[in-house]
């Protein structure tokens, strides 16, 4: 019982998905359906329907646990949809795949965002995920007190009340702004790398995109097409080979293994790694420094720290005219 609305998006014409691992009969969520009381109860509630609640989903509809999925937005996979629009994975097709339904490209290519988009919504309808978009959670209280017997949570429709919950909302809602984006000129234009789509949306004039990690990188390379573009912001060091490459090929079950094993939160030095990239930024991973300089992206290897008359101001004090400004500054975290 998917509860999403809206027209299906598909970015894969003509191609059928695959499912491997459809949750066995009777186990199905659509026991729950005409179950509506005042407030609801779930065994499980999971806040959030990307990758991460729709995993769960299925994991937790495989065991036969009374469950939903709550999302703020209105369609399964639009975090992706609302991506940029040349945005590609930098992880292969093979590692995007969900359990049950293999990702529906050659393993070692890099999926774009509008195909995760569109991979997410099928996936969601084929194993009958009890989906409900457009509700956000405002609040969780946890019952009973010391007994700690549950949890009521407000959500934008109602209350729901669950014995567990899985908070699966993901770490890039809330854009990372610098305060000193408000004394910009209002003649500047201002994007967060959130809702940049393309460079049809850009003024007239230079560009600075702030942030040189992964993000930063890619836009600036793209607005250098059409624009004189400068990228502030430390150089955080390329992954050492092309991952579209022979070579990437060998090593990225490796990489894949420290990523998910060795970086992991339940570890030391995970936790130290992810700190470190939070604060500085992760490796760039599809794009080398030959790449900008060949685009003539100009490296301002400073960070933009201040405005002063209206414009942008580095660490060494240079004043940059530009007419548009791209934060590529990450997000906060957000639990509300
Ligand atoms: C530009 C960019 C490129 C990326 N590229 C890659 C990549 O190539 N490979 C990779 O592995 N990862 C990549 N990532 C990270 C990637 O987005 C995550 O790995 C993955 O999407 C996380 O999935 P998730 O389910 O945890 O969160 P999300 O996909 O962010 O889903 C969270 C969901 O929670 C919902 N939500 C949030 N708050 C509430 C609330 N209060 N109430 C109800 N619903 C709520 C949101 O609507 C959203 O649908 C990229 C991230 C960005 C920003």
């Amino acid at each position: 019982m998917t509860e999403a609305n809206g027209p299906t998006r598909n970015a894969f014409p003509g191609r059928d998905f695959q499912v491997t691992g459809a949750i066995p009969a009777g186990h199905s969520v659509d026991r729950l359906r005409g179950q509506h009381t005042d407030i609801e109860r779930f065994d499980v509630v999971i806040v959030g329907g990307g990758q991460a609640g729709l995993a769960t989903g299925y994991q937790l509809a495989c065991r036969g646990i009374r469950f939903v999925i709550v999302d703020a937005h209105p369609r399964v996979g639009d975090t992706w949809g609302n991506r940029w629009d040349s945005l590609k994975l930098f992880t292969p097709a093979r590692y995007v795949g969900l359990p049950g339904m293999p990702f529906p490209a050659p393993p070692h290519s890099f999926p774009s965002a509008a195909e995760v988009a569109s991979y997410l919504e099928p996936y969601a309808r084929e194993m009958k995920l009890p989906v409900r978009s457009e509700i956000r959670v405002d609040r969780v209280t946890p019952l009973g007190g010391e007994a700690k017997t549950g949890f009521l949570i407000y959500t934008s429709s109602g209350l729901l009340k669950a014995d567990q919950m899985v908070i699966a909302t993901g770490g890039y809602q809330k854009p990372n702004i610098p305060l000193f984006a408000e004394d910009l000129s209002p003649n500047i234009l201002q994007l967060h790398s959130s809702e940049y789509r393309n460079p049809s949306q850009l003024r007239e004039g230079p560009v600075l995109v702030v942030g040189a990690s992964t993000s930063g990188a890619e836009i600036a390379l793209e607005a250098a097409r059409e624009h004189r573009t400068l990228l502030s912001g430390r150089h955080p060091g390329p992954i050492p080979f092309r991952i579209d490459g022979p070579l990437a090929r060998l090593t990225f079950p490796l990489v894949w293994f420290m990523w998910n094993h060795a970086f992991a939160m339940t570890n030391p030095l995970g936790r130290r790694t992810r700190s470190y990239v939070r604060h500085r930024g992760g490796p760039l991973f599809r794009i080398k420094l030959a790449d900008l300089e060949a685009a003539n992206v100009d490296r301002v290897t400073l960070r933009t720290i201040g405005a002063q008359a209206g414009k942008p101001a580095v660490e060494d004090g240079r004043v940059l005219d530009v007419t548009n400004v791209i934060w590529c500054t990450g997000f906060r975290g957000d639990y509300g």
